[in-house]
């Protein structure tokens, strides 16, 4: 085993924070893996080399001892690297799957995401859109087109971000640990590596149509099926159609808003519909058949005689469909309103005169007002 100084090694000052000392770590013992250097005795010595210094100077009391006596420190003890497997180590550091003798080289497909499901890009954004329906629409359900603006995956580079060839390689600002601390007196700060947003890896060459992006912002369409029963102000998930991730990243999700316009007939409350028609007197008085219109077309209300104003008839299962169970309908209640007319002819009067007395009705006035006479002669009528 070589006596080298650790720091030498490595490549670090003697005041390297521990950051700093895991950063060149890291980048030595990827440079030096034997496995990415078969054959190569020389690299093997120096991936043992580095794994020893490692080994020591990022123990805070290791550190401690090696600063005050050297290698001295750890003669005798069964040599400077304590019997530590520098594969071990390596796989400490780089978190490789814990199944026994694992080689470089899945830990470095674990490391630097080889495939899709294992991407370092962050996850697309959750996007909102809002679309407006008709409560006929809400009544039936629509599959809605909606054009909406999102990043989409890059088809030149699949969605990784690197130009056709080239792959990923550990970030060079952060030495792949995805932070980056400065000090500031006593006081280290660290922060999300700039580069690398985190991820400790950056791509080699970027794609020319993404910049290395993976994705791009595109004008898209997504059909929706916005079910029967929906109400104004419900809110849809459409997984997945939100924007792509960056570099592969998952993508985020859709949300969209639904809007059901005021209908000029009807009025929702939850299932039921609310509607109200005005019928002459005479029909209220006795009685006959209205036609009462409905979501999907006019149906026969029978007004019995005798009906009092402001009386409320419910057509049933002429409301809307319920939202989770939709073959279940709410009700639709249609209010009478009496119609009582402002203006009669000679006879429709003469009629109504004769009915009163009919009826014994002392209170009226047999002939016409001077209100009425006038309002005539303004009307043009005679
Ligand atoms: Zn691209
Ligand atoms: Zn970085």
């Amino acid at each position: 085993m070589s006596s080298r100084d650790y720091y030498e090694i490595l490549g670090v000052g003697r005041s390297a924070s521990d950051e700093e000392i895991k950063k060149a770590y890291r980048k030595l013992a990827i440079k030096y893996h034997p496995d990415k250097n078969p054959d190569d005795k020389e690299a093997e010595e120096k991936f043992k080399e580095i794994s020893a210094a490692f080994e020591i100077l990022k123990d805070p009391d290791k550190r401690r001892k090696y600063d005050q006596f050297g290698h001295d420190a750890f003669r005798g003890g069964g040599g400077a690297s304590g019997g530590v497997d520098p594969f071990d180590l390596f796989r400490d550091v780089f978190g490789g799957g814990g199944g026994g003798g694992a080689g470089f080289g899945s830990i470095f497909d674990d490391f630097f995401g080889g495939s899709p499901s294992q991407s370092d890009g962050a996850r697309g954004s959750d996007l909102r859109v809002s679309v407006t329906i008709t409560l006929e629409q809400a009544s039936q359900g629509i599959e809605k087109e909606i054009k909406y603006q999102h990043h989409d995956e890059c088809q030149s580079c699949s969605g990784s971000g690197a130009a056709s060839g080239s792959g990923k390689v550990m970030c060079s600002t952060c030495g792949g640990i995805g932070q980056v601390a400065s000090n500031q007196g006593f006081i280290s700060i660290r922060r999300t590596c700039p580069t690398c947003k985190g991820t400790g890896v950056t791509i080699e060459k970027p794609c020319k149509e993404c910049r290395g992006e993976g994705r791009k912002k595109v004008q898209g369409t997504v059909k929706v099926n916005i079910p029967k029963g929906v109400s104004d102000g419900n809110r849809l998930c459409s997984r997945g159609r939100g924007d792509a991730g960056t570099q592969g990243g998952p993508r985020g999700d859709l949300y969209v808003d639904v809007n059901v316009r005021n209908h000029k007939f009807f009025e929702r409350d939850e299932d039921d519909l609310f509607h109200e028609i005005m019928i002459p007197f005479t029909l209220a008085t006795l009685g006959g058949t209205v036609q009462a219109p409905t979501l999907d077309g006019k149906v026969s209300l029978k007004i019995p005689s005798g009906t009092p104003c402001n009386k409320t008839f419910r057509i049933k299962n002429k409301g809307m469909p319920n939202l989770r169970m939709p073959s279940r309908n709410g009700d639709l209640y249609v209010r009478v309103v009496i119609d009582v007319p402002d203006k009669l002819s000679k006879e429709q009067r003469d009629a109504l005169v004769h009915f009163s007395k009919a009826s014994g009705d002392k209170n009226i006035s047999p002939d016409e007002g001077f209100m009425d006479k006038a309002k005539r002669f303004f009307d043009g009528e005679n």
